[in-house]
């Protein structure tokens, strides 16, 4: 028998299947689907069997070592998908596989040398004094040269070692052997004969920890029981449990108001019918999407079929799992970053033997290997994190689709503020939309939003942080007791250059979008056509010298807050304070039952959180994301803005943001105030059609990289002639450019945009590409989701 694997080598060059030949002991085990260990050159490595057949033209074929799995891990639909995956990414298949696997499970190495000669230089032979085998790493770096040269001679091979998998997590229980034992011959040892006696008197296998602890017995003593004979450990697989200790009290369906139910009836017909239509579902904040998919989810279940629901990264929103958990209690495995490699490796394995019906989780949750899916739901389906900024640089929409083809059923992307993309296709009736367009809790309505225009406004001190209106609205707050929320997004970059005296932004002469500020250089550059400037003394518009560069972080604000209100409790999230796992969590939880009055927070506190005393939403300087140069940021200011005003009066108390700008007339800020997704998504589409953006055009990027600058510029000179040879006249090719980040990790980077509508070539032209880049300096990547230039 013939294994076709794949295995477990990044190089795009080795990106094809090898023949192993399936040793006879192997034969009646192995299955496609399951990871092997094979030989690879020198080393032993990983590799997932794609197939088995019967013969092959190959000769000399090296057999299969070990197999790791028995149960497939890959079943027949992912390992399609991957392949797939992999034209349309371009990636290698073996990057597509794992990435479809928990991280536990991916493969380690180790690097060892296995002596071969027993006539090595003393040197070398003192290295081996106490084994064949060492490893690599304990090698003396003056000795490395004369490895080499062994190496070379064969007196030495090097070899590599897969790395202890990450086990199932046991539990053991003690068992009498014979339940009828006679205690006298333990007359003599007082303690084995207290073990014994306890187990006598239990009808079941005991814990064995418990025991131990209760008994106060030693490892030392029910070892030598075990080896009388006596007693038996029995061992049963334990899931790592990361909600063991969570109750989770059941929650009962709400009664749907009238949209509600639409959706969820409209959906569960498409269901019915086996339709596999894409849904948008726009619902305003607050407006009960999470109810929605809890009952779509519900139909499903009821037909024995199973739910992926995805959710931007539950590190950050805890809440929503909660509300899952709830409803279907054990029926739900969840799959974030916020857990521990072991507890990811479990959950995964519970939906393996289809031990759960639903998955809650992150971007890869959609790779849940479920045999038989009713319904795909993406919450918040405009996030960018649905993209994976690494190989394979996947869209989750995208294979949330693909695989809604094959189970045949729909896929529901879910909103408040759709992606430009996903609402063009609604518009246009590839996706049917729902609408949810009033907040679901009656007395709840959506807040009142102001700007408060920075340039009129007197700040209370000179560090521009707050307004005296949001420092009012703010002290009235904790006078009444009522909770309030601040953004700070400082994750966008914050080093633009800005006019006090009148607002204006330091632009691209070029181009539509804000020079950004190089730190290295001290200068000041255009991200799309590479204009370059000098740090401006004046402002070009009014000609004042009070232009600044924009730098605030949580924590001076947090510190500026302090002083403010003394003796206000104040609480940051940020990057730095919920590094530690759980940590997110508790401050959450902590918020929730009121320890805080303020929280503090960068875009972390704009995403799905429900506190029903905030009142007040304030965000600091709304400008920061808006000039960042990149063709998704109004996009994404409008976004973040709507969402983070969503936090407040969504219950019983009247809601109040504040949005303090210097570019009160953008009309992004115009939308967030009348809370219109509407005319914001009519007055952004008019500028990606003025700029040649998506919708009106995809988009590919052609990423590359060197240690060598020159090697760079020669080789994005090729790739330039190339791209518009091939395809300058079916697309619009914009680059060579550097990248907002020019060099990353000694590399220097370049980047070529393809703009495109039709070009079925496209794929086939870039790929030669990828295959042309394999060797040498320069390396390329290609991306066919980018949602960022930098
Ligand atoms: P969204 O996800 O759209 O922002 P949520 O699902 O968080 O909104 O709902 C907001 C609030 O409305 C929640 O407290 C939820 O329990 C409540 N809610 C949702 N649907 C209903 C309903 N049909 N009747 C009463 N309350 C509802
Ligand atoms: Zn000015
Ligand atoms: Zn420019």
């Amino acid at each position: 028998m013939i294994a076709e694997v794949v295995v477990d080598i990044k190089n795009k060059a080795v990106n094809k299947v090898f023949d192993y030949t399936v040793p006879e002991e192997l034969a009646h085990l192995i299955q496609p689907g399951v990871r092997v260990l094979v030989p690879f050159g020198p080393r032993t490595i990983m590799g997932f069997v794609i197939s088995l057949k019967e013969q092959t033209e190959l000769q000399n074929l090296r057999p299969i070592k070990e197999l790791i799995d028995v149960v497939p891990v890959l079943n027949d639909e992912l390992r399609e998908l991957g392949m797939s995956l992999s034209e349309e990414t371009g990636s290698t298949m073996i990057q597509c596989f794992e990435a479809m696997i928990p991280n536990a499970m991916r493969a380690k190495y180790k690097k060892k040398l296995l002596c071969l000669s027993d006539t090595l230089s003393p040197n070398l032979a003192s290295l081996f004094q106490n084994s064949r085998v060492i490893d690599y790493e304990q090698i003396p770096a003056n000795l490395l040269k004369e490895v080499k040269q062994a190496i070379e001679h064969k007196q030495v091979e090097l070899i590599y070692e897969v790395k202890d998998q990450l086990g199932k997590k046991m539990i053991k229980y003690i068992a009498l052997v014979d339940p009828k034992l006679d205690l006298s011959s333990f007359n003599r040892a007082a303690k084995q004969k207290q073990v014994l006696e306890y187990l006598i008197a239990q009808p079941n296998p005991v814990l064995k920890s418990q025991l131990m602890d209760e008994l106060q017995v030693t490892h030392a003593i029910m070892k030598t029981l075990v080896d009388k004979s006596v007693i038996k450990e029995i061992e049963v697989e334990a899931y790592r449990d990361p909600y063991a200790d969570v109750v989770h009290q059941q929650s009962k369906a709400l009664k749907l108001n009238q949209e509600q139910q639409v959706a969820v009836t409209t959906v569960a017909h498409a269901c019915e019918e086996n339709a596999c239509d894409i849904f948008l579902l726009h619902g305003i904040t607050g407006s009960g999407k999470t109810e929605v998919y809890l009952q779509m989810i519900e139909n499903v279940l009821v037909k024995g079929q199973q739910a992926i629901m995805l959710v931007p990264e539950i590190a950050l929103t805890p809440q929503i799992a909660g509300r899952f958990k709830s409803r279907f209690q054990n029926k739900v495995a969840v799959l974030h970053s916020a857990l521990s490699m072991g507890e990811k490796y479990d959950e995964w394995r519970k939906i393996l033997k289809q031990e759960v019906q639903i998955v809650v989780g992150a971007r890869s949750a959609i790779f849940a290997p479920f045999k038989d899916i009713g319904i795909i739901i993406i919450d918040e389906e405009h996030e960018a994190t649905y993209k994976q900024e690494e190989a394979p640089r996947y869209h989750a929409i995208e294979v949330a689709k693909q695989r809604a083809i094959t189970h045949r059923c729909p896929v529901v992307l879910g909103s408040a503020t759709p992606s430009l993309e996903s609402f063009a296709r609604a518009q246009k009736g590839v996706y049917r939309l729902l609408t949810l367009s009033k907040r679901a809790v009656s007395t709840a309505k959506l807040p009142t939003v102001k700007l408060i225009d920075m340039r009129q406004h007197s700040t209370v001190s000179d560090q521009m942080i707050l307004s005296d209106v949001l420092q009012e609205a703010i002290a009235k707050r904790l006078e009444r007791q009522e909770q309030v929320v601040l953004l700070l997004n400082r994750r966008g970059y914050s080093n633009f250059m800005q006019c006090r005296e009148c607002g204006e932004v330091v632009n691209c002469p070029n181009c539509d979008v804000s020079l950004t500020y190089h730190k290295p250089n001290q200068k000041l550059k255009c991200h799309y056509c590479g204009f370059e400037s000098f740090i401006l003394r004046r402002c070009p518009s009014c000609q004042s010298e009070e232009l600044r560069f924009f730098g605030l972080g949580t924590q001076k604000v947090e510190e500026y807050l302090q002083d403010q209100f003394r003796g206000a409790r104040i609480m940051r999230m940020d990057v730095d304070t919920t590094s530690k796992k759980g940590s997110h969590q508790e401050l959450i939880a902590a918020f929730e039952r009121k320890e805080a009055d303020i929280l503090i927070g960068t875009q972390m506190v704009g995403k799905g959180l429900d506190f029903p005393d905030v009142t007040l939403v304030g965000v600091l300087a709304a400008d920061l994301m808006l000039h960042l140069s990149d063709f998704k940021a109004a996009e994404r200011t409008f976004q973040l803005l709507t969402q983070v005003a969503g936090r407040a009066g969504r219950h019983e108390l009247e809601g109040e943001v504040f949005i303090q700008t210097y570019s009160p007339e953008h009309y992004v800020m115009k939308c967030v105030v009348e809370q219109n997704y509407h005319a914001f998504y009519v007055e952004e589409m008019k500028m990606r059609r003025r700029f040649g953006y998506p919708p009106y055009y995809y988009l590919a990027s052609v990423m590359m990289s060197s240690e060598d600058y020159n090697d760079l510029i020669m080789a994005c000179d090729k790739v330039n002639q190339y791209l518009r040879n091939q395809l300058g006249h079916s697309c619009i090719i914009v680059g060579p450019t550097m990248p907002y980040v020019g060099r990353i990790n000694q590399r220097f980077r370049m980047y070529f945009m393809i703009k495109y509508k039709q070009e079925p070539r496209l794929r086939a032209i870039l790929s030669q590409l990828l295959m042309y880049f394999q060797e040498g300096s320069v390396s390329l990547s290609l991306d066919f989701f980018p949602n960022q230039f930098n």
